[in-house]
């Protein structure tokens, strides 16, 4: 049975226990804040953790980080080791490493013209998105595809990939660190679990199955209604998300289905390698049209080992998405199987035996993901009009801390999440301080007199 609370005081409430909540929490409950953090799910992670289907445990989404984030959880004390894959592509009959191997290396050296075309596109002031670059500046196919890995890694029409958002996920300011992949031995539920374990071995303490209700502000901080009682805090942080500041003619990006697929332990994933892209040829092109609504006979896809600890003998996973016309949500039962059988086709030639190893395997529209699990399979939540800054993380009319991708640092990834969490706090730290000592001398200078 869970206790519902009568009135519970905090100095800091964070509603949320993904990425951006889990930092926040860590940080506000080192610098001695009693921390809460209110999580609706039964499990911590948000988008970044497992679920089971069908007696299969399969990553939810979020997989893939860079090493500023690794470099962040080292600073908050969180106890997890991180390995640094490389991903492999194809495109078309090309297969691309990266890092780049020798033989990458050699295809991209084999154009110098077209490289050096592309390149100085790039720096042109009149180029703005990939799909400039990609219209004016490349017309070699291999370049042609690896600009679209770019587009496809946000899930966006190349059009809505300013080639400014690219540079700033390599930014020293931030740190992300995406120039180095890394990903977490154990798994993305390993590492969340980690981070909340964290947080509670400082004190803090972390409520599952609490839904925020809705929260207003009270003389001296904020009353938050939730599914477990009234809570109270000087200071509160959201991830919901600061969206309705957005303008109305943002929209958000492609929606994926998943796929999940569970494997017979005598197959091979290929070593080193994390991420598998495969990408037929016109990958541009189809996302242009998927954009516009148009269904595309391009079955491109990624797919990525889920690294979990699974016993040996028993199946281990892999977790894949692919991007879907704009406004098609659900997919019946013959689309289901057709996709299944296209990615398994693809498979068999990168892992020979992939077919008769397959011991499980289910794809999921955007809608049943949604429901399952309360998020849409969305890597771009929202896509700005150009030169549309993102809003600060504090947010001074409603006094909350909008923690994640809607606000804060730049980037719709797990680093900037992280980053927004440790900012948030870190912000809030220094006016908290400072308000307390404030309140500390005015009650010395009242007791004076
Ligand atoms: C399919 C997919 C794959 C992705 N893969 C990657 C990747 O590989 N690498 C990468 O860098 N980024 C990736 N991203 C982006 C990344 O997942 C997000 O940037 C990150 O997870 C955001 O973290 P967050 O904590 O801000 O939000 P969330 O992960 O959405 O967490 C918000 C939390 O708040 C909880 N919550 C919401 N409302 C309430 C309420 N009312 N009461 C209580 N709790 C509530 C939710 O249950 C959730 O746990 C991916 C995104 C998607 C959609």
């Amino acid at each position: 049975m869970t206790l519902v609370r009568e009135r519970s005081l905090f100095d800091a409430v964070v509603v949320g226990a993904g990425l951006s909540g889990l930092t926040a929490a860590i940080c506000l409950q080192k610098s001695g804040m009693r921390t809460v953090v209110l999580e609706r799910r039964s499990s911590v992670g948000g988008l970044c953790g497992t679920f089971e289907l069908d007696g299969h445990r399969f990553v939810l989404g979020c997989n893939d980080f860079g090493a500023g984030l690794e470099r962040t959880l080292r600073g908050l004390g969180v106890e997890v080791d991180f390995m640094h894959p490389g991903a492999r592509f194809y495109l078309g009959e090309h297969r691309v490493d990266l890092p780049p191997t020798a033989s990458t290396a050699m295809k991209f050296f084999a154009r110098p013209l077209s490289v050096a075309r592309a390149l100085i596109g790039a720096k042109k002031d009149t180029v703005r998105s990939l799909g400039d670059l990609l219209d004016g500046h490349v017309s070699d196919p291999l370049l042609r595809d690896f600009v679209a890995v770019l587009a496809w890694a946000v899930l966006r029409s190349p059009d809505d990939v300013e080639l400014s958002a690219l540079k700033e996920l390599f930014d020293k300011r931030w740190d992300y660190g995406y120039d180095r992949a890394s990903t977490p031995v154990g798994g993305p539920q390993h590492m969340v679990d980690r981070m909340a374990a964290r947080f509670q071995a400082l004190g803090g303490e972390l409520l599952l199955d609490c839904v925020c209700h809705g929260h207003e502000r009270a003389r001296d901080g904020h009353v938050i209604e939730t599914s477990l009682g009234t809570f109270e805090s000087e200071l509160l942080f959201s991830s919901h998300g600061r969206w309705n500041d957005y303008p109305a003619q943002s929209r958000a990006g492609l929606e994926a289905a998943a796929v999940f697929f569970a494997l017979d332990p005598s197959l091979r994933y290929p070593e080193g390698v994390h991420t598998i892209g495969c990408f037929e040829r016109g990958t541009a092109d189809a996302l242009r049209a998927l954009d516009r609504g148009e269904r595309s006979s391009v079955c491109s896809f990624h797919v990525f080992r889920s690294d979990l600890a699974e016993p040996a003998g028993a199946p281990w996973t892999i977790t894949g998405f692919v991007p879907v016309a704009r406004g098609v949500r659900t997919m019946d039962e013959g689309e289901s199987r057709a996709l299944l059988e296209a990615i398994g086709h693809r498979l068999e030639r990168v892992m020979p035996g992939f077919s008769q190893a397959v011991r499980y395997q289910r794809a999921l529209s955007p809608a049943e993901y949604e429901a399952r699990f309360g998020f849409a399979p969305l890597a771009s939540p929202r896509i700005a009009p150009e030169g549309f800054a993102r809003p600060p993380t504090f947010d001074a009319a409603s006094g909350v801390y909008w923690l994640g991708n809607s606000a804060g640092p730049p980037g719709d990834h797990a680093g900037a999440a992280v980053l927004s969490g440790r900012l948030a706090a870190e912000h809030a730290i220094e006016h908290h301080t400072s308000r307390a000592s404030v309140d500390s001398r005015m009650a010395e200078t009242q007791h004076a007199h």
